[in-house]
C-alpha cells in the first residue's frame, strides 16, 4: 500500500525540524524567503547550484534516496570548496514523484542533514512539489569568500606547477555517490598558499584541467603519467574496461577532488608539509604551449586527446 498521503506542509514541517542554524542565516525556513546577513568585511558571496535528475545523475530505485540526498548536497559543496569558500546556507527544491513523496522526502532529508551539520551549512529554504514524473532535486548553495579568494579557475600561469588533493579514478564502482567534499582541505589551503587556480574534479582530471587551461588564455599542460596518485577502484575498474588505469585516472569523472594550480616554489612548500589532513600530489605543470600532454615514465611525450566523458584516447 502506498504511504498514507502527507501534504506539502507536513513534508516541509519535517525538513525544517532537521534544519540547523547558522550565524549568516537570520531567518531560514518558514518565511516567504530566507534571509541573509551580509559578511564581515564586504567578502563577497559565492553562489553554486546543480541540478541532478533521476535517470541522469542518478538512478533512484537502485541507489535509495539517502544515497541521492547525500550526493546532491555534497556536490554544490565541492563547488563550494572549489572557490575555496565557506559553505552558509543550502536551498533545496525538489519534484518528488507522488507515489512515495513523503518517504523520498524523508529519504532525502536523511542524507542531506547529516552532511550539512557536518560541514556547518544551513538549510535555509527551498521548494517541495510533486508529480507524476522522476525524481528531479536541485540544490543551491551559498558561501562566503576567505581572503585572498574567491580563487577562480582563471589564475595559472606558464611555470606552475598542478596538484591534486586525492587519488583518482573508478569512482563508478560506487565513490560517485559519497564524494567526500574538500572544504576543510580548500580553507586550509587558500591559508597556507597564494592559490593562482583551482576546480573540483567532477568531469576527469584530463577535461577538469582544459578548463583551467582554457580559462587561464589558453595555457597548455604536461601532465607526468607516473605521478598522478592512482585510486585501488581505478585499478579495478580497468581490470573489468580493459583500458589501462592512467586512462580511468585522467578520464573517469567525479572524483570531487581538487586540482589546484600554485608556483613552483608555492608546491614545493606544501608537498614539503602539507597542511594537516590534506594529501597533496605534484601531477604536472602548466605550459605557454597550448595542448594537453602526457609524460611518460621514459619521457617520452605524448598529445592527450580528450574523447568525451568516458574515453580518453591518450595510448599508442
Ligand atoms: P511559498 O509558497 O511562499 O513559496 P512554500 O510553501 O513553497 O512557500 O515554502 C515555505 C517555506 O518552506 C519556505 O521558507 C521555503 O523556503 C521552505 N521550503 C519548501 N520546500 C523546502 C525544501 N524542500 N527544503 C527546504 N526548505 C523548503
Ligand atoms: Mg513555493
Amino acid at each position: 500500500m502506498p504511504n498514507a498521503p502527507i501534504g506539502e506542509f507536513e513534508i516541509i514541517r519535517r525538513i525544517q525540524e532537521r534544519a540547523s542554524s547558522h550565524p549568516g542565516v537570520i531567518l531560514g525556513i518558514g518565511d516567504d524567503a530566507a534571509i541573509l546577513r551580509p559578511p564581515a568585511d564586504d567578502a563577497p558571496i559565492v553562489v553554486t547550484t546543480d541540478m541532478l535528475l533521476d535517470g541522469r545523475h542518478f538512478t533512484l530505485s537502485e541507489h535509495g534516496p539517502e544515497a541521492v540526498g547525500y550526493k546532491c548536497l555534497a556536490v554544490n559543496l565541492s563547488d563550494i570548496a572549489a572557490m575555496a569558500a565557506r559553505p552558509v546556507a543550502a536551498f533545496v527544491s525538489v519534484a518528488l514523484p507522488r507515489q512515495d513523496a513523503p518517504s523520498i522526502a524523508e529519504g532525502l532529508m536523511s542524507g542531506m542533514a547529516p552532511l550539512a551539520d557536518r560541514f556547518g551549512v544551513c538549510l535555509a529554504g527551498g521548494d517541495t512539489n510533486a508529480w507524476d514524473g522522476p525524481l528531479v532535486v536541485c540544490v543551491t548553495v551559498t558561501g562566503e569568500a576567505v581572503p585572498p579568494g574567491p580563487i577562480r579557475r582563471s589564475g595559472a600561469r606558464p611555470g606552475d606547477a598542478v596538484l591534486v588533493t586525492g587519488p583518482l579514478g573508478g569512482s563508478l564502482l560506487g565513490r560517485h555517490l559519497r564524494p567526500e567534499p574538500r572544504i576543510t582541505e580548500a580553507l586550509e589551503l587558500i591559508k597556507r598558499a597564494p592559490l593562482h587556480a583551482l576546480i573540483d574534479l567532477s568531469d576527469g582530471l584530463a577535461s577538469d584541467l582544459v578548463h583551467i587551461l582554457d580559462r587561464s588564455g589558453g595555457l597548455g599542460a604536461t601532465i607526468d603519467a607516473d605521478a598522478v596518485p592512482m585510486h585501488p577502484d581505478a585499478r579495478a575498474l580497468a581490470l573489468r574496461s580493459g583500458r589501462p588505469p592512467l586512462d580511468h585516472a585522467l578520464a573517469d569523472g567525479e572524483d570531487f577532488e581538487l586540482c589546484l594550480v600554485v608556483a613552483p616554489e608555492v608546491a614545493e612548500g606544501l608537498l614539503a608539509s602539507p597542511p594537516a589532513g590534506v594529501s597533496l600530489s605534484r601531477v604536472g605543470t602548466i605550459e605557454s604551449e597550448p595542448g594537453l600532454r602526457l609524460r611518460r615514465p621514459d619521457s617520452r611525450i605524448e598529445p592527450i586527446r580528450l574523447k568525451g566523458f568516458d574515453h580518453l584516447a591518450s595510448e599508442e
